[in-house]
């Protein structure tokens, strides 16, 4: 599958890991757009949040258990902004589930345009 994000699950393109397990990767984004922007994804493929289902719906808590996880080992104590942009009208660019974790900065609000 043509996929950049299984392509970094599988190790194929390099990415910054900051927290991994049997279900979840968090890991840099390449184009950050603040001082803390991790991407945390399911390992197994799935396009976006219309995509959840009753099988798979348990990984949306394995995600936010690890945004947790990681905004503790960065030290985002003061705070950070969780975001996901859903297909096209949301930005969506990777057809493969993630959510932003940004942080490390005072964010604007609301950042839509
Ligand atoms: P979206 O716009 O789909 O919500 O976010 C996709 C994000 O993936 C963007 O912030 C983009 O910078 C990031 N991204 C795209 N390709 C790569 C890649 O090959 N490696 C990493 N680490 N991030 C990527
Ligand atoms: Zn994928």
């Amino acid at each position: 599958m043509d996929c950049v994000f299984c392509k970094i699950v599988s190790g194929e393109i390099p990415a910054k890991i900051v927290y991994e397990d049997e279900q979840v990767l968090a890991f840099n984004d390449v184009n950050p757009v603040a001082p803390v922007h991790v991407l945390v994804i399911p390992k197994k493929h799935i396009v976006c949040v219309d995509d959840i289902n009753s099988d798979n719906k348990y990984i949306i808590g394995d995600i936010f258990f690890t945004i947790s996880k990681v905004a503790k080992k960065l030290n985002l104590a003061s705070g950070y902004r969780i975001i996901n942009n859903c297909k096209e009208d949301g930005g969506q660019t990777v057809n493969h589930l993630h959510f932003h974790l940004l942080g490390g900065k005072k964010l604007g609000w609301p950042g839509v345009d």
